[in-house]
């Protein structure tokens, strides 16, 4: 479908084209919202970008200078005020750019990274947190013997020292799902699935990072569909700041701001998994890109 379709802007094209790698439908431009009369003539009118049917959510893509971005938010207001109803979020170029960079595609994904810009949680932070997070689930599945999923590679370092923080009989498991630009290029794919029966357990997926929620969306209606007794999601970060899908997150480790981090699983590039800490990735700010 993104094939035929001509976008205004190459933005909206690689937005299309990472809509289309998390199997979600979209319609592009498919509505205008009448925003100024003279008589009964339209004198102005909003069409957002994207609408996205199964969130009912409409998208505006930005690439434009902060004071244009001022205008555009306030034209987006009064969308909001005239249609209190319809959901309607902007999207900045940097946002776009740290998706598609993620993903190894797009500016992010050649520019050279600097390490550690400085450290978010340290080691110890950690190690206490987790801690904590394993005395509650101890708590809360007493009784029950619990399948902890894991899905690599990120989460192999939380997964380990969480799992010995559980009091509790239990299995773990452990699920791969390809990226883009592997193997197939355009859609999520389990590259590797669990092997327990999963009918009537007790489902905690582990996640290193919850970021736009995507990927856990995708993951938990996977799961769904093996007849597990209860399904829920403990994640050692949540970027809840970038959430597009709305998922149920039900144990998290630590809230983390807009930033692209890395260490204790995490990585850039394939690098820092190692380090016992978390922090931000120092990242130089990409080329100016064509403003819109
Ligand atoms: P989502 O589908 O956008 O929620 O992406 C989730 C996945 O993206 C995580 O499991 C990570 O592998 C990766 N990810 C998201 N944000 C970061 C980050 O800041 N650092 C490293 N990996 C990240």
């Amino acid at each position: 479908m993104t094939a035929e379709i001509s976008f205004m802007h190459p933005s909206e094209r690689e937005f299309a084209e990472l809509l289309d790698y998390y199997r979600i439908p979209y319609l592009y431009e498919p509505r205008s919202f009448p925003l100024r009369w003279e008589g009964n003539r339209v004198v102005e009118m909003h069409t957002p970008d994207f609408y996205l049917p199964e969130y009912d959510q409409y998208f505006e893509l930005t690439t434009m200078k902060q004071n244009l971005v001022t205008q555009k938010n306030r034209k987006m207001r009064h969308v909001q005020e005239l249609y209190p109803e319809v959901n309607i979020q902007l999207l900045y170029r940097r946002d776009l750019m740290r998706l598609m960079g993620k993903y190894g595609f797009g500016p992010l994904a050649d520019v050279t990274d600097r390490g550690t810009e400085r450290v978010l949680f340290s080691e110890e932070q950690i190690q206490a947190r987790v801690k904590e997070l394993g005395a509650q689930l101890t708590e809360e599945y007493a009784g029950t013997e619990p399948v902890l999923i894991g899905v690599l590679r990120g989460v192999v370092v939380f997964m380990a020292d969480l799992m010995r923080h559980i009091d509790l009989p239990l299995q773990i498991e452990f699920m791969e799902i390809s990226h883009y630009g592997e193997e197939r290029e355009d859609a999520i794919e389990v590259l590797r699935d669990v092997t327990t029966d999963l009918k009537g357990r007790h489902v905690i997926l582990v996640e290193d990072i919850v970021d736009t929620g995507l990927t856990l969306r995708y993951l938990l209606s996977h799961l769904d569909g093996m007849g597990p007794a209860s399904v829920r999601v403990c994640t050692l970060l949540d970027k809840s700041v970038r959430r597009v899908a709305d998922v149920p997150v039900d144990y998290i480790g630590f809230e983390v701001p807009d930033s692209f981090v890395i260490g204790y699983g995490l990585d850039y590039g394939g690098r820092y998994r190692n380090l016992p800490y978390i922090g931000v990735l120092d990242l130089p700010e990409p080329k100016a890109v064509a403003q819109r």
